[in-house]
Order: structure tokens, then C-alpha cells, then sequence
């Protein structure tokens, strides 16, 4: 059967947006799922377009609705993929991509253990710390808290499909969507 689901994963900072900003312009059929978070919307950021943003309450309805394929509590926040939105993109015919962190990454292969998950990985944590910082979206507080969480999503990496490193930009890009193209014609 034609795989057409597929896992982005990797700490903050690993560069995984831009990875698949970059797979997106080579291979226009790929679509990201749009998820669910109870994080306050970013500057620039758009409800149903970056995220769905929802109180703790609504999020919290939608666990017991059964609404998610997998959810998280990162740092102080939840973060989950609708069941919905994998459907709608699903039948609009789309390669469906799932960016998102570790523990939600590992969730989601043990539901579709078909979905191909590529963890990115920063050449460094150094690197990793100037990228958070570099962002100005995170206090010094939270890039530490982020970097933390980094170092020990990093240790799972053995766990995925496959890992790429994004170090320069284009070759990373260029490697996840060799994987994709391959991944899309396996019987
Ligand atoms: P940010 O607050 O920077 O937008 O996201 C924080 C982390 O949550 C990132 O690693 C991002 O990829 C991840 N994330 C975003 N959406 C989801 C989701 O639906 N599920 C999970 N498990 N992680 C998500």
C-alpha cells in the first residue's frame, strides 16, 4: 500500500519547520497537520493555520471525546494531532506530515506503525542553544528548559525510521525528501 503518512520529529531548535518548509516547495502534495495547543498564540501566529489554540478546558474536552491520535504536556503546555485533521487531509488525497516532538513521535508509530518517522537532529546542543535564542520567541529560563528536554529527546533518536542532520539547511532538505519520494513508492 502507498505510505502517505509520515513522522518529522526532533528537539526545539533542530530546524524541523524550516526542514519541511524547504520539503514542501520540492514536493507540493505534502501537507502538514495543523495541531491543537493551549500555548498562547506567537506574534504572526493564526488560529487554524499555526495551531488550533484552545483553553485548557477545551483542550481537556477533546482527550475525552477521544478527539486526539496522540497528546502531550511539553514544558507547561499540551500539544496534540487531531484524529480529524490526519482524516481531512487524508482525503483530500495529500501526503500527510506530523511535526512534532519525541514522546508524540513514538505515540503515533506504536497507532500507524506504517507512518515513516524522521527525527532531525542539530549538529550540536551549542548549536541548538544558539538557535533557541536566536528565534527571540524563549526567555533564557525557557531555552534551558527546551535544551533539557532536547538532550533527552536525543537519546531516542535510535528509535526512528530514520535521522538526518541539519546542519546545512539544503542537503537536510534535500535528504528528507529522497526519504518522502522513497517512502510514497514503496509497495
Ligand atoms: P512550539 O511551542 O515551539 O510551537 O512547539 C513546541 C514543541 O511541540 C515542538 O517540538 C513542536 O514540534 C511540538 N508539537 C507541535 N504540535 C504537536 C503535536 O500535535 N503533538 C506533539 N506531540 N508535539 C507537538
Amino acid at each position: 500500500m502507498r505510505n502517505n503518512l509520515f513522522i518529522l520529529s526532533g528537539p526545539s531548535g533542530s530546524g524541523k519547520n524550516t526542514v519541511y518548509n524547504g520539503v514542501a516547495a520540492l514536493i507540493p502534495e505534502i501537507e502538514q497537520t495543523v495541531s491543537a495547543t493551549t500555548r498562547a498564540p506567537r506574534e504572526g501566529e493564526t488560529d487554524g493555520v499555526d495551531y488550533y489554540f484552545l483553553s485548557v478546558k477545551e483542550f481537556e474536552k477533546r482527550i475525552r471525546d477521544d478527539a486526539f491520535v496522540e497528546f502531550v504536556k511539553y514544558g507547561d503546555n499540551y500539544y496534540g494531532t487531531l484524529r480529524s485533521e490526519i482524516r481531512r487531509l487524508n482525503e483530500a488525497g495529500k501526503i500527510v506530515v506530523l511535526i512534532i516532538e519525541v514522546r508524540g513521535a513514538l505515540n503515533v508509530k506504536r497507532v500507524f506503525p506504517e507512518a515513516e518517522s524522521i527525527f532531525i537532529l542539530p549538529p550540536s546542543i551549542d548549536v541548538l542553544r544558539e538557535r533557541i535564542l536566536g528565534r527571540g520567541q524563549n526567555t533564557v529560563e525557557e531555552t534551558e528548559k527546551r535544551l533539557r528536554i532536547a538532550e533527552q529527546e536525543m537519546l531516542e533518536k535510535e528509535k526512528y525510521d530514520h535521522r538526518v542532520i541539519n546542519d546545512k539547511l539544503e542537503d537536510c532538505v534535500n535528504e528528507v525528501a529522497d526519504i518522502i519520494r522513497k517512502g510514497v513508492c514503496k509497495e
